[in-house]
Formats: C-alpha cells, sequence, structure tokens
C-alpha cells in the first residue's frame, strides 16, 4: 500500500514538473512571447489570409507582446507540496450543498450560481448554461494526484438542474473536465458551445449538439447569442497537444442582458478596450483574479486582481464578479488574498461596492432586470 502511495507521489511529482515546465514555455518563442503589439504586415500569414491567431499546427495569441520567465524547479516543488497540504477554508468562503440548492430554488428570475473556480451556472432567458465544466478532485490527468480542489463544487454533479448549454472556454484541466463531461446527463438535448478544436472532445464522449466557434464567429441558441472572443491564454492537457484548440473569452447576450465570462486570461492592454467597444457595455463580466503568483511566470497566463479591474472597466462592465480563484490550488499567493486586492483595487478605482461580487461557494445571485 505504501509502495503504490510512494509511486503515485512520484508519477505526481513527475507531472507537475512536466506541466508548470511546458506551461512556462506555452506561448515562448526563443524567450520572447508577444502580448499586444501588432504583427508585422508582411507576416506570412496575412499573405496567406490566415487570421492572425491561426499557426500552421494550431493557435497562438494574437496580437501579442511580453516575455515569458520560467520558475525553476522550487516553484514546483512548492505546487507540489501544495498539492497534499492545502490550507483550511474558512467557513464564510462557501455553503453547505442543502443551503445552496435551498438558496437556487428561492430565487427565480435570471440568476447566477457560482459552482467553484470558472463553473458556474447562469440562468438567463429560461435556460441554464454551465460554463467551464469542472466537478474533479484534482485538475489532472489521474484522479489521484496534481492541483486539488480546496472544497467540493458548491452543487454536485448529481444535483445539477438540466443543463440546456455547455460554454467552455479551453482546453485545460481546470476548465474542461473529462470524467465530468463523461458523467453529465442528457447528452443529446445539451446545446455545446466551445472554441476551434474541441468538437471532437465532446463527441467522443457522445454530445449530439456541438458547435466550435473561431474569434469573432456567433452562435444564437434560442434568445441568447454567444460571441467568441479572444483571451490570453494557450491550451492543452498533454505534451503533445500545445496549442491545438483555441481558447476564447465569450459575450453572452440576451434580450435584455449582456454578460461576459472571461475564462481565463493574462491581462492586455488592447484586447479588452476593444472588446467593450465592439460588444460592450456589459451588465455582468467574470473576471479572473487568482492564480497570479509567481508573477515573472504567471502573468502571461493570468491576470491579478488589479489588471481584473482595469480589465472589467476596458470591457465597460457596470458589475464585476470574481472568478477563477478561491477553488483550486494553483499558484503562489496566498489563497485568500485575491479577493481582497480585488475589493481594494474596485473601491480605488470607483466601482461601487455592490458592482464588486465575491460570491461564495454555492451562492446564488439574482441578476438585475
Ligand atoms: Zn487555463
Amino acid at each position: 500500500m505504501k509502495k503504490i502511495k510512494l509511486f503515485h507521489l512520484c508519477i505526481a511529482l513527475i507531472w507537475f514538473t512536466l506541466f508548470y515546465a511546458t506551461l512556462g514555455c506555452a506561448t515562448q518563442k526563443g524567450g520572447v512571447i508577444h502580448l499586444g503589439q501588432e504583427k508585422n504586415s508582411a507576416d506570412s500569414k496575412s499573405e496567406s489570409k490566415k487570421p492572425g491567431h491561426h499557426t500552421e499546427s494550431g493557435f497562438e495569441n494574437f496580437p501579442v507582446v511580453q516575455m515569458v520567465d520560467k520558475s525553476g524547479p522550487a516553484f514546483y516543488l512548492r505546487r507540489f507540496w501544495h498539492s497534499i497540504f492545502l490550507h483550511d477554508v474558512p467557513d464564510v468562503h462557501y455553503l453547505s450543498e442543502t443551503q445552496a440548492i435551498n438558496l437556487r430554488d428561492s430565487i427565480s428570475g435570471d440568476n447566477i450560481t457560482w459552482i467553484g473556480h470558472t463553473t458556474f451556472l447562469i440562468r438567463i432567458s429560461g435556460m441554464t448554461i454551465l460554463t467551464d465544466p469542472f466537478f474533479s478532485k484534482y485538475a489532472s490527468p489521474f484522479s489521484w494526484g496534481g492541483p486539488k480542489r480546496m472544497l467540493p463544487p458548491g452543487i454536485s454533479l448529481d444535483n445539477l438542474p438540466p443543463i440546456d448549454i455547455i460554454l467552455v472556454s479551453h482546453n485545460h484541466y481546470d476548465h474542461l473536465d473529462d470524467v465530468t463531461i463523461r458523467k453529465l446527463q442528457d447528452k443529446d438535448k445539451i446545446q455545446v458551445v466551445v472554441p476551434l478544436g474541441l468538437k471532437s472532445f465532446f463527441k467522443e464522449r457522445g454530445y449530439t449538439h456541438v458547435s466550435e466557434l473561431d474569434w469573432y464567429d456567433e452562435i444564437k441558441i434560442n434568445d441568447i447569442k454567444f460571441s467568441s472572443l479572444p483571451a490570453v491564454h494557450h491550451s492543452g492537457r498533454n505534451l503533445s497537444d500545445h496549442n491545438k484548440t483555441l481558447w476564447s473569452s465569450w459575450a453572452i447576450s440576451s434580450s435584455n442582458k449582456k454578460l461576459y465570462f472571461s475564462g481565463d486570461s493574462a491581462y492586455s492592454d488592447n484586447i479588452f478596450k476593444k472588446i467593450g467597444e465592439e460588444f460592450g457595455p456589459f451588465d455582468y463580466a467574470f473576471v479572473p483574479i487568482g492564480a497570479y503568483e509567481p508573477r515573472k511566470t504567471m502573468k502571461i497566463h493570468h491576470m491579478n486582481p488589479e489588471e481584473a479591474i482595469i480589465t472589467g472597466k476596458d470591457l465597460q462592465a457596470m458589475t464585476l464578479i470574481a472568478s477563477h480563484w478561491g477553488t483550486i490550488n494553483l499558484s503562489d499567493e496566498p489563497a485568500w488574498e485575491p479577493p481582497k486586492r480585488f475589493h481594494k483595487a474596485g473601491i480605488d478605482n470607483g466601482l461601487m461596492e455592490n458592482n464588486l461580487w465575491v460570491m461564495k461557494i454555492g451562492e446564488t445571485r439574482p441578476l438585475a432586470e
């Protein structure tokens, strides 16, 4: 038994090292990645009329420019250590599942429930959207190791309401969970909306209605329009599929509401401004506020809370909903720091208290009519 455990730990350590090493060089090209600078118009891709974010083998960030500094072995060891020994979760951070279900049942009309990380239930126009489905214990290929969930989902898979639409931002373990996708019911009824390259992932798992969209493509399902928009990120589940599928953020528009779902993104001083000008203003924007340390590595993958506030302003969003924090131990910042910095930066930037949502896991809040 002990031998098996030790074997598991060794495999997990090797996987951590490989995964984070891949993450470090993710969008790196000769030590430089591009964030925020238009490509030269003489670029061969413009000649071949390929969109800027398409490559020969997949996708890349566009427009882009910034450099990345890889983390050393100490970072991998810290991540590994924290996957075994987690912080205590304060009571104020979550509702019990019974409380969560009762609260959700008591709210009629449009609403949002935080399941954890970037997994939300969005109820608008009479339809229930499940974003970035992740319900497993570990965000990894293993059921026994990897970046670990700090607490259970706000509502378990078995107690979810019927899902009408699944919306996915990108192909990372903490945003698209194989076990969750396999276990969900009504695969022939759910409409799945994903970035380019992810259709087969769902088809292979039994889903019938899957639409994959390139950036600036749109699809309408009943009254709700989904617009696939850029994000600054990357994708991949192993060492061979890096950036083979696209990553998107999403505008979600109904007849009386406009929402923005960022999924996972680094900061950009131009992409979100453009999205705000063309698709905003938004009534609500889900912005990622966690997994930002060590900054030298993480800044190309994840925005920090202050950048999330600037992003919300660039998007012209009225209310910002904190996401991508308080669920999985992914990075070095103190686990309960992100909402404090998010709140302070929001107030410092002139946002009102009630337009800065830091939800409890399991909590449902009504959307303004
Ligand atoms: Zn990601």
